[in-house]
């Protein structure tokens, strides 16, 4: 189908707004009924009451970390662009995951810096720590970079259409508002990014929940155990310790992060257990059959002990939103993520599935890298997506990141690498770090013809940075003989990147 987005735009420019095209009489009196119930809200498109489409060069479906990305870099380049979201604008990263995480773990870490704060000769008499209050300081966060994401949106022209996605025919995105009117808009290309949800799915008022379940309460548990040691279990295990729960987490593989580096699981398993959270490894733990019950016993421990946790968190895994996207009428594939090709394009060549929805590699630094290849490829760009490359990070006490190939992946694969290792006390660029210095420790894997760094894992503060140079490094093709001579500021934990790196030598 080609668009005339010409025509189209003009009918958008003179369009009336804030008429009503009543899909069913029901929905109709819904709308009705709403309209003397709610405000106005002016951020709900509406069809014209001559049924002509509002017609975009790019409709986005899921405002999250790929569907933002790519919204606002389309508008950047001058698309027209429509961003439909059926909840709050930013999606799991603002209000369930990443910066939700992180919001909390900043409350962790400031009450046990108040506790320290004796060695850099501070004394704080009376300190007063509550969930509530962790909760309302995550949620204001969660809130204003919500809204900075609209007010980036609306800068840039981006329509911003509340309520549910779907496709409606190759061109046609149909949005239902929240009294069941229906809107259709029309687009050259779509984008899906509607993300995903747990697996585990909790029955209201049970004490097995999920991770989004466990940030909409503000009432600490006293005993939490943890079904599932990826780094959702794995950082909600440090956060609910730091504030002072009982935490036991249980994973069925024989350590923690099974997909990270070995360093990493063993380094992650010994913070947390340093810090008194328990580890059940190898336990496999039936989650569909457990007591529902407050105060059951759930499982047996090794010395014949039964734990009785008042909460469970299954952070087991996540499943695509992918339901009523009317996917299987345009033959796109999902099983159950959605299928697509190297420019994340699915078997319709103008519909486009980034993010978490694709299941390639879910992770914010992930959908915002798809978000790019996606745009450009309506740009008629060629560059393609690689999970290979994508640094990660795992927000533990200290920091982990890691980038390109593990050393048991190299294995795997029988590719001839070489590795190196450093474990360093630094003083960084952080000035406590005069007075408490901070353990940094490196991994670089690099091709043994080539010696080109391929993979990097680090552990320490500032991991995150760190990970950054190492990135730049391995897309720049340098070998470790050009990373230890490159001039580097001092002191920084970069140094201990580039200590490692001279190893090879
Ligand atoms: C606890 C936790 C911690 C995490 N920590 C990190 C981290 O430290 N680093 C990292 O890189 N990643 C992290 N992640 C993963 C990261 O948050 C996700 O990979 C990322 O948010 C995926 O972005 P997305 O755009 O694909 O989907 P989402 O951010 O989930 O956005 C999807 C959006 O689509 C909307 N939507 C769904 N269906 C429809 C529809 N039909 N119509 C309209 N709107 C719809 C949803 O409401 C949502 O707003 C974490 C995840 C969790 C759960």
């Amino acid at each position: 189908m080609v668009l005339a987005l010409s025509r189209g735009f003009a009918a958008h420019a003179s369009r009336p707004q804030g008429v009503i095209r009543f899909e069913q009489a029901f929905s109709g009196l819904k709308f009705i009924f709403g309209l003397w119930c709610e405000p106005a809200r002016d951020d709900i498109a509406v069809n014209s009451r001559d049924n002509m489409m509002e017609n975009y060069q790019l409709a986005v479906i899921g405002s999250g970390s790929g569907g933002a990305e790519a919204a606002l870099l389309a508008a950047k380049n001058g698309f027209r662009v429509a961003l439909i979201e059926k909840e709050r604008l930013g999606g799991t990263r603002l209000h369930r995951g990443c910066y939700a995480v992180r919001a909390l773990h900043a409350s962790g870490r400031m009450f046990r810096e108040f506790l320290g704060s004796g060695k850099f000769g501070i004394e704080a008499d009376l300190l007063r720590n509550s969930l509530v209050d962790w909760m309302k300081s995550q949620r204001a966060a969660s809130n204003r970079l919500a809204d900075e994401l609209k007010a980036d949106l609306e800068k840039l022209g981006v329509k911003i259409l509340s309520g549910t996605g779907s496709l409606a025919g190759q061109h046609i995105v149909r949005v239902t508002g929240e009294w069941g009117d229906n809107t259709d808009i029309e687009a050259e290309h779509i984008f899906i990014s509607t993300g995903s949800r747990p697996d585990y799915r909790s029955t209201p008022g049970s004490r097995i929940i999920n991770s989004d379940d466990l940030i909409q309460r503000i009432d600490p548990p006293s005993d939490l155990l943890v079904v599932g040691g990826g780094y959702v279990g794995c950082e909600f295990a440090a956060i609910y310790r730091q504030f002072g729960c009982q935490v036991t987490v249980a994973e069925q593989a024989e350590r923690l992060l099974p997909s990270w580096d070995e360093t990493v699981s063993k380094h992650v398993a010994s913070q947390l257990t340093a810090s008194g959270v328990e580890l059940m490894l190898g336990a496999e733990i039936d989650v569909k059959n457990l007591p529902l019950e407050a105060g059951s016993p759930i499982v047996t421990r090794p010395d014949g002990s039964e734990m009785a946790p008042d909460l469970i968190l299954v952070a087991t895994g996540r499943s695509p939103n992918v339901e009523s996207l009317g996917l299987e009428a345009l033959g796109i594939a999902a099983k159950p993520f959605i299928e697509v090709d190297a420019q994340l394009r699915t078997a319709q060549r103008h519909i486009f599935a980034i993010g978490d929805v694709n299941g390639l590699n879910m992770l914010d630094s992930s959908a915002t890298a798809q978000a790019r290849v996606a745009c450009e490829a309506i740009t008629g760009g060629d560059s393609i997506f690689s999970s290979r490359w994508v640094p990660r990070y795992l927000d533990t006490d200290p920091p982990v990141a890691a980038v390109g190939w593990m050393e048991h992946e190299a294995e795997v694969a029988d590719f001839n690498v070489e590795v190196q290792t450093e474990s360093v006390k630094l003083v960084t660029s952080d000035n406590r770090t005069v007075v408490e210095p901070s353990l940094t420790q490196v991994k670089l894997i690099v091709e043994q013809q080539t010696r080109q760094l391929r993979g990097c894992v680090i552990i320490g503060q500032q991991a995150s940075e760190v990970i950054n140079v190492a990135a730049l490094a391995i897309q720049s093709g340098l070998n470790a003989r050009d990373i230890s001579r490159l001039l580097l500021v001092h002191p920084s934990v970069s140094v201990a990147f580039q200590r490692c790196a001279a190893k090879f030598a």
